[in-house]
């Protein structure tokens, strides 16, 4: 079988990289290589800038009512493709066809959002600010963004930032994760299809030396970046040194806490699909239960009984709801947790490695530690793979100081029946998107998305109304006639 080299799509034109580097793109369910994906040079992302910004001259000035025009046929593309698109996404993610039809349906929710620009660009204005003078705001475009994405979410990510940035008026670079770009391949052919203007959405592939021509480029307004807390950071500094507005959204470390009032079926049940969801790749993954009192023997039970029911295999096949992890290497890191986490002394309650997986394709079992204490490294570090931690804690206090404690905020979620608990939660939680009764606290496309402290760098988070913040300027003007 030949392997496809992916292309950059630049001013409108599919253009072969002359990059001589590569990246092997595999099936993580067999560990075949699909793909190489080109490491393009800055000199690659230049001329899709340099695109991009002669595009938006004439872009900003469409009205916005005809700009999301664009995107009402690339909404209808995408829902006429969206199974193609969720096994594209399960080719070279390895998540479960399900899973990937839901984030494809998530993605073209971000597009049915954005298509809302000509009532939410609106500016405000009063008249009298003085006698007879009047204010109003106007919002504007401010020029070309670019999005870098992570490897988890490969039709979603990009999704969170593009149509809200093009619906604005501002004009387009993303650059997919190099391990999986077939499904923003996918996505920019129907772009293609639909007939946006040449230029004004451009897909550039590669790696960190593209992630760095982003940050420096002169011609782009603003960066959104998706991926680990580290790059996050690095991106966040260097990007915002040359002017660049900003969102970075980083690792996590989510802590669920579990009242004993809970209904402890539903959160059994919930905890795990957050956590072995997805192979546990995921920003919203569960990964620390600190379970309050009596709660702890009970959810113990439960997420054991759960976990012995996962069927892990490859995505694509009917009945499994686990697949692989996206390489080898990733799940090195994840065993190598694993031994971790026993020498520092956690009870290894159930070992994903012994569970029977295909020895091609990088599969591994779901982890229950239990008796897992907040200095250890399994409780506090992103492990980013099917590892559940639990610890037994004795108040509601006790857990909300050590999820305060941490450094990275994401998503946290309590599960009660008291509205006093819930509400104590809701009120001093650090996590900027939190679950009550919830295992997966996703913000939909009209609400924001982005975590706290360590988990995101800059002010306006992904999609929802603070896109059209992320995305415009705001210019008052103040007359007299
Ligand atoms: P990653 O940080 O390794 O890579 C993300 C992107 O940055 C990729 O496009 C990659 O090419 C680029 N990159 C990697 N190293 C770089 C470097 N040194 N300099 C410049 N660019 C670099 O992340 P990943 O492994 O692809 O994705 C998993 C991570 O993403 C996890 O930490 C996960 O929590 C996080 N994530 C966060 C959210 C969120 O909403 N906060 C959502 C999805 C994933």
């Amino acid at each position: 079988m030949t392997v496809e080299r992916l292309k950059n799509y630049i001013g409108g034109k599919w253009v072969e990289s002359d990059s001589t580097t590569t990246y092997p793109v595999t099936n993580p369910a067999t560990g075949e290589v699909i793909g190489e994906c080109p490491l393009s040079t800055t000199s690659e992302l230049d001329a899709a800038v340099r695109s991009a910004g002669i595009a938006f001259q004439t872009w900003r000035r469409v009205p916005a009512q005809d700009r999301i025009q664009f995107l009402f046929r690339l909404k209808t593309l995408m829902d006429e493709h969206a199974e193609e698109l969720a096994a594209t996404v399960t080719r070279e993610n390895g998540k479960t066809l399900s899973e990937a039809l839901g984030s494809v349906q998530r993605g073209i929710q971000m597009i049915e959002v954005a298509t809302g620009a000509p009532t939410l660009l609106m500016g405000q204005s009063l008249e009298d600010i003085a006698q007879g003078i009047d204010c109003e705001t106007v919002r504007q475009p401010l020029g070309v963004f670019a999005c870098v994405a992570p490897f988890n979410f490969p039709a979603m990510v990009p999704l969170w930032f593009f149509p809200f940035a093009v619906a604005c008026g501002n004009t387009f670079v993303c650059k997919p994760s190099e391990q999986v770009p077939f499904s923003q391949k996918l996505i920019w052919e129907l772009i293609h299809e639909a007939g946006f203007p040449p230029g004004v959405l451009n897909l550039v592939n590669g790696g960190r030396e593209v992630v760095e021509g982003i940050c420096e480029h002169p011609g782009i307004a603003g960066v959104s970046f998706v991926g680990s807390s580290p790059v996050a950071e690095k991106v966040y500094a260097s990007a915002a040194a040359t002017r660049k507005r900003v969102q970075a959204l980083g690792g996590a470390k989510n802590f669920i806490i579990v009242m004993p009032d809970a209904d402890m079926v539903h959160t059994a049940s919930n905890v795990s699909e957050s956590a072995f969801g997805c192979a546990g790749e995921r920003c919203l993954a569960a990964s620390v239960i600190l379970a309050v009192g009596d709660a702890h023997d009970v959810v113990r039970e439960g997420l054991v009984k759960e976990m012995e029911a996962i069927v892990i295999g490859d995505g694509s096949q009917p009945g499994v709801t686990m697949g692989p992890l996206i390489n080898a290497a990733a799940k090195q890191r994840v065993v190598d947790f694993i031994e971790l986490g026993v020498s520092e002394g956690a009870e290894l309650v159930v070992d994903g490695r012994d569970a029977e997986v295909s020895e091609n394709g990088f599969f591994l079992g779901p982890t229950l530690f239990d008796n897992v204490s907040p200095e250890m490294k399994i409780a506090s570090q992103e492990i980013f793979g099917p590892v559940l931690c639990l610890q037994g804690v004795e108040s509601l206090d006790e857990a909300l100081a050590i999820t305060k404690a941490q450094p990275l905020a994401n998503a946290n979620s309590i599960f009660t029946a008291s509205g006093k608990a819930a509400r104590q939660f809701r009120y001093e939680v650090d996590a900027c998107m939190a679950g009550v009764n919830i295992g997966v606290a996703a913000p939909m496309a009209f609400f924001s998305f982005g975590g706290a402290k360590g988990s995101f760098f800059g002010d306006l988070k992904a999609h929802g109304r603070e896109a059209f913040d992320f995305f415009t300027d705001r210019k008052v003007f103040i007359s007299r006639w």
